[in-house]
């Protein structure tokens, strides 16, 4: 049990113990604990001053900022639930995701007012909007005058929903998460115990705080004292510098910015030196990838992997099992071990018990980060937390004999062939192989015999000529007959979110017919 279980006490208490250290950076604005801890208190005081009771539903619309964190942790004391809204969504889909958390405050930064502004009026009316910048100062600054409107703690606890944070939204519709303080109470200890975290800690924060990626990551170094540079927009030059000009210690990333980061490191000189550990999850990584992040970085590294419903991490595969060579080097690939305070189980789908070990099943979580559930989608919710409070997080993996996780895809991008599983990731680590593709997603596309048939979208590596004949032949040297590709299509780019998740839902739906059917027979 944490000691700080609401994020305001948890503030308060870093207010107390490191006051005068930097907490937050963005370009050239950097502030402490304690300014954190006021503004956070006058959000609090303006909230509470504008009738927003415990429980009611707060949004903010901004890319990675300090106010972000005001926000955060001022509606928290009041008590309110904070909604972080996905700019990158179109006004079609934000609409959707406000009437869905039916906000009663929304704070936008003037950059983004033109999705805000296109909610259409009958969202718009009864709706507060707070821009961000300068008005949000005066608002804040108002608020002071009414000083001591919230009760310090009093109308919190530990169990209440303080975030509800949608999910990213790469097998179907982003979910409404509901996270209380006590799930989001051991990111921080997460921080300390994994990642060797302390006050001396400058952690760059690229992924967006819309997501549990950026808002459960950045806990992990505020909660020691430490210092988070902000990420506003991602430009893989100006993030180089920042780690330069910082000396950044940790990061968290995804593998599509670890590829960014690589591809620019490779352009110029920057003394990175200063990196002792990055974190990389969220997506599966290839080997490929890692050894290339290896190359281009002296540092350690993590995987680490968790999930929105989990509030962050439930896994992790350490440095030290991070090796290259040796009987160990099989663990790279894999996602690690459960972190002692959560339960995993691998749960064979078909009988619902524990599959032995070795085998493929879902990955099942019982933890206190479980979420409270989905937002206003009870069926949903039964579903994903079953009675006995384990979480069916839609991942298909196995366990070895050490505990050690292995994930192979997830359910929904699983493919049927002819009765056979086929892992996607199985197939996409033998395509990555090939000299001349840079990137590739294998789909199931219906298959009027076979049920699903396998199609490779195939991004080639620029310049290079491969034809689809030559990849089906390259994958049946290192995979059974069943599992290699019966059409390939070659494709510029491959559709990713936020997040840089690959959408194989909109490849799916995408799916041209293929101009040369069947051109190999299951
Ligand atoms: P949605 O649930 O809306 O379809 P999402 O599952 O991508 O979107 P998140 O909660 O942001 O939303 O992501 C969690 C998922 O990301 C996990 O369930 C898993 O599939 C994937 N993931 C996370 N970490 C890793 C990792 N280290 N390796 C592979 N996949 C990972
Ligand atoms: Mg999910």
């Amino acid at each position: 049990r944490s000691v700080n279980s609401t994020l305001s006490s948890l503030l308060s208490s870093l207010a107390r113990e490191h006051g005068g250290a930097p907490a937050l950076t963005l370009g050239e604005r950097t502030i402490t604990f304690s300014e954190l801890d006021s503004t956070a208190s006058l959000v609090a005081d303006a909230l509470t001053a504008a009738q927003i009771q415990p429980g009611d539903r707060v949004a903010i619309l901004d890319k990675n900022s300090i106010e972000y964190f005001e926000v955060l942790f001022g509606a928290g004391r009041a008590g309110a639930v904070v909604v972080g809204v996905n700019y990158r969504l179109c006004a079609q889909e934000i609409r959707t995701l406000i009437l869905d958390s039916r906000p009663r405050v929304l704070f936008v930064s003037p950059d983004l007012e033109h999705l805000s502004a296109e909610l259409g009026a009958d969202l718009l009316e009864g709706l507060t909007i707070v821009r961000l910048g300068p008005d949000f100062e005066i608002w804040c600054q108002a608020a002071a005058q009414t000083a001591g409107a919230w009760r310090p703690d009093a109308t919190v606890a530990e169990d209440d929903v303080v975030l509800q944070m949608y999910s990213s939204g790469t097998t179907g519709l982003p979910k409404g998460v509901m996270l209380t303080h006590r799930n989001l109470s051991f990111t921080p200890r997460m921080g300390r115990e994994f990642y060797g975290m302390h006050q001396e800690t400058v952690n760059l924060l690229t992924s967006p705080l819309f997501h549990i990626g950026g808002a459960g990551y950045a806990l992990t170094t505020l909660g020691q004292g430490g210092h988070t540079i902000l990420v506003r927009d991602f430009v893989a030059s100006a993030v180089l510098e920042d780690i330069q000009r910082h000396r950044v210690t940790n990061m968290f990333l995804v593998p599509a910015t670890i590829d960014m980061l690589i591809a620019e490191s490779k352009n110029r000189e920057y003394d990175l030196s200063s990196i002792a550990l990055i974190a990389y999850g969220g997506a599966p990584i290839t080997i490929q990838q890692l050894l290339a992040a290896f190359a281009a970085f002296d540092c350690d590294f993590m995987a680490v992997y968790g999930m929105t419903e989990a509030a962050g991490t439930v896994t992790c595969l350490p440095p030290s099992d991070h090796e290259l060579n040796g009987e160990r080097s099989h663990l790279l690939g894999s996602i690690g071990k459960s972190l002692p305070w959560h339960e995993i189980r691998i749960i064979d789908p078909a009988t619902g018990l524990e599959a032995r070990s070795g085998l493929v099943g879902e990955v099942c979580i019982r933890s206190e980060q479980n979420m409270a559930g989905y937002w206003n989608q009870p069926e949903m919710t039964k579903e994903a937390l079953d009675a006995d409070g384990w979480l069916h997080t839609g991942d298909a993996g196995y366990c070895d004999g050490e505990g050690y996780i292995f994930l192979k895809d997830r359910i929904k991008d699983m493919i049927i062939s002819g009765g056979e599983n086929i892992y996607s990731i199985e197939v996409e680590n033998v395509l990555m192989q090939h000299p001349d593709v840079r990137e590739v997603a294998v789909i199931g596309i219906p298959h009027e015999k076979w049920g699903e048939t396998v199609r490779a979208m195939v991004v080639p590596v620029a310049g290079r000529v491969v034809t689809e004949v030559e990849i089906v032949e390259f994958c049946r040297s290192s995979l059974a007959r069943y599992k290699c590709p019966t059409t390939v299509q070659f494709i510029d780019a491959l559709p990713r979110n936020a997040s840089g998740k690959l959408l194989k839902r909109v490849l799916r739906e995408n799916a041209l017919e293929p101009e040369n059917p069947q051109i190999v027979p299951n």
